[in-house]
């Protein structure tokens, strides 16, 4: 649906802000827009970013720092269509590059022990990659072991350029397996 972009990430964020001084932690927001308009779809758009917010705050111990930033580029700047992009970087535990390719499977979590630290089924970043691929947008993940996370979500939000977007998203989609298959 057609709304403003930003103030929805605002509200969506301020749900989080007793969590964040619960946890002692720094929640850092910034958006490239105030009141941006936008196509967008609500309930999609909460649940990926919930789901990526609390993994942030669940594996970021105390006095860490939790950044949350959204760039909004519009259709006229971009040969693609408007795009919005998400990072949501944190200070945290970090993920075994090992292990980092495995993340977005269900049930799939890094500690796998009986007595396991963190709560969790292990399902979220699986919904959040069904959701992006439903929105036709991308999701990489970039991290450290000790030393923390990111995850940028890249997401087409216009209506008259969705056709192009979509389109140009498979295609980069191909080109990227192509690129990894062996030859
Ligand atoms: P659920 O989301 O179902 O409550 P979960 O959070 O364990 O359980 P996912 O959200 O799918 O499951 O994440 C899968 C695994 O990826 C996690 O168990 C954790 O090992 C790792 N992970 C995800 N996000 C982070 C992060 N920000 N920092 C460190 N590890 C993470
Ligand atoms: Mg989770």
């Amino acid at each position: 649906q057609y709304g403003d972009l930003s103030h929805f990430f605002q509200y969506l964020f301020a749900s989080f802000e007793s969590l964040a001084q619960s946890k002692k932690i720094v929640f850092q927001r910034s958006q490239s827009h105030e009141h941006q308009m936008a196509y967008f779809d609500e309930d999609k758009l909460e649940k990926i970013v919930t789901n990526l917010l609390s993994n942030a705050f669940k594996f970021t111990p105390e006095n860490g720092r939790i950044t949350v930033e959204i760039s909004y580029v519009s259709s006229a700047e971009a040969l693609g269509g408007a795009l919005t992009t998400i990072t949501v970087a944190d200070t945290g535990i970090g993920i075994d590059p090992q292990r980092l390719p495995r993340i977005f499977d269900r049930f799939y979590q890094v500690d796998d022990s009986q007595r396991r630290d963190y709560e969790g089924t292990g399902i979220g970043l699986a919904l959040v990659k069904e959701l992006v691929n439903a929105l036709h947008g991308t999701i990489e993940v970039e991290s450290a072991l000790g030393k923390g996370t990111a995850f940028v979500v890249n997401l087409p939000c216009d209506q008259a350029h969705w056709g192009d977007r979509v389109l140009n998203v498979e295609a980069n989609r191909m080109l990227e397996k192509r690129a990894i298959l062996p030859l």
